[in-house]
């Protein structure tokens, strides 16, 4: 203000020159220019900064909806009234039609009813399908129609448009548990009490027939326990249940691809509303045992048995009544049986002879003490056809059974090896021992030092290789001792 008053001074006062108060009316709208320049300025840098925040918030906004499973969508009101929200108009429209179609051709009634929709944000999946929103506007005018109705223990499950329909319905779903398990001579019923009757049935009832068969299989789901069998995979498994391998792994968490046989696991089972059951009489041959008769021997050793016969199994043709739901076995019920052939007994000596002890016992003990190194079986993309147990330099190799020593000394990659017959089938062999305590023709007990542990041949370290072989074949010998 004070500068206002000292430029008005200047250009009023009587001294200053004409050239002196134009260029200073110059400077003064220059100055003047600048001022509003200056101010227009701020106030569009403002805006500026105003704009790129509401754009970045919209835009964080837009993302977080995304990301939320939310959407762009309308709420829907049919004649002013809110039934619910959807992501596009166009299956409204498609209801609407479709239940005006029906309405008026089942009826003769009039259907009029109207959509408006308000923009908003929707949950993508709580939106409603066309199908949905046509079974809202059915129910909502209660629009009787005459039809037969399929009635589960007095419960009614769909109408239909014919008796004709709905006995077909009802014996194609029979035939679907026939073609199973179930033979042709069986009966067949149903295990609830069913009845079709003529009546009124509200429209949104009716059913296609493919998709009543489909509501008596039923919706609702049941937890069960499973045990895994031998050779399952969990697609196996996810598969026999009708359930997707993501949907086993999350009912059941920390379950892997890695599982084990006997493992109880969760399953879900479709429990249906109706259910099969089947009755048939079934005819097969069934095996019977022999018996064995054993006869004690002193010149044999203890813990052998010598078959002096051979048995031969009976063969029994039976008759049973066996009951089926839904195609799984409940019950078998044996009603007739004529033995076709009579079993042969199988006569067999066991021996008493006390047995020496340096034969095979046909148990074995641990041939090492130590730590199990390496496993029987597929070692890389070789086969280990033994157990590696590592221990200390020097320390005992004990005969795992008692028999009599048929190889020890140098063995190509095994270095100081010793085998042992235990004249039973079995066989057992010992590698890369630092020196050896028997010879060839050697009878050893169980228990008894053959070698002292070491790491001669193919060896990357102290160790025993040990292998049993059964009738010459190689075993997994921790199926004979522990570790
Ligand atoms: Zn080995």
């Amino acid at each position: 203000m004070l500068n206002r008053e000292k430029e008005e001074l200047i250009l009023e006062s009587e001294e200053t020159s004409v050239e002196e108060k134009k260029s200073f009316l110059d400077k003064f709208i220059n100055d003047e220019y600048k001022r509003q320049a200056g101010r227009l300025w701020k106030e569009f840098s403002y805006r500026i900064i105003v704009w790129s925040v509401t754009l970045i918030v919209s835009f964080l906004v837009c993302l977080a909806v995304n990301l939320l499973g939310y959407k762009m969508g309308f709420e829907v009101l049919i004649d002013g009234e809110v039934i619910g929200n959807v992501i596009e108009q166009k299956p409204v429209y498609q209801a609407l039609t479709s239940a005006k179609e029906n309405i008026e051709n089942f009826s003769y009634q009039t259907f009029n009813k109207e959509a408006t929709f308000v923009r908003r944000i929707v949950k993508a999946s709580e939106t409603l399908s066309a199908r949905d929103i046509e079974n809202i506007l059915y129910e909502n005018i209660d629009l009787m129609v005459e039809g037969y109705g399929i009635y589960v223990n007095d419960e009614l499950i769909c109408g239909v448009t014919s008796k004709d329909v709905a006995d077909w319905v009802l014996s194609e779903y029979k035939e679907r548990y026939r073609g199973k398990t179930v033979t042709d001579s069986a009966r067949i019923e149903f295990v609830e009490r069913v009845e079709v009757e003529k009546g009124y049935i509200n429209i949104g009832h009716f059913e296609l027939p493919e998709d009543a068969i489909k509501l008596f299989t039923g919706s609702g789901r049941q937890v069960k326990q499973y045990k895994i069998k031998r050779n399952d995979t969990l697609w196996d498994i996810a598969n026999a249940y009708g359930m997707s391998v993501e949907k086993l792994m999350a009912a059941n968490p920390g379950l892997t691809e890695n599982i084990r046989e006997g493992q109880s696991i969760n399953v879900e089972e479709i429990t249906p509303v109706l259910n099969v059951r089947s009755i048939a009489d079934e005819r097969y041959y069934e095996e019977i045992p022999f018996p064995v008769e054993r006869q004690e021997d002193d010149t044999i050793y203890k813990g052998t048995t010598k078959v002096v016969s051979r048995g031969v199994k009976g063969k029994d043709r039976v008759v049973a009544k066996v009951v089926r739901i839904n195609g799984v076995e409940q019950s078998r019920e044996v009603f007739e049986r004529e033995t076709i052939s009579e079993p042969v007994v199988q006569v067999e000596k066991v021996g008493t002879k006390k047995r020496p002890p340096t034969t095979g016992s046909g148990t074995f003990q641990r041939p090492a003490s130590g730590v199990l190194t390496s496993r029987y079986g597929r070692r890389w993309g070789r086969n280990h056809n033994g157990i590696d147990i590592g221990g200390s330099y020097g320390s005992a190799i004990l005969a795992a059974d008692g028999g009599v020593v048929t190889y020890a000394g140098w063995m190509s990659g095994y270095g100081n090896y010793v085998i042992i017959n235990h004249e039973n089938g079995y066989q057992t062999c010992y590698g890369h021992n630092a020196s050896l305590l028997v010879k060839v023709g050697s009878r050893v007990r169980k228990g008894q030092q053959i070698a002292r542990m070491g790491s001669t041949g193919r060896s990357t370290g102290v160790h025993l290789h040990f292998e049993i072989k059964k009738n010459g074949v190689y075993q997994n010998p921790l199926n004979y001792v522990s570790y």
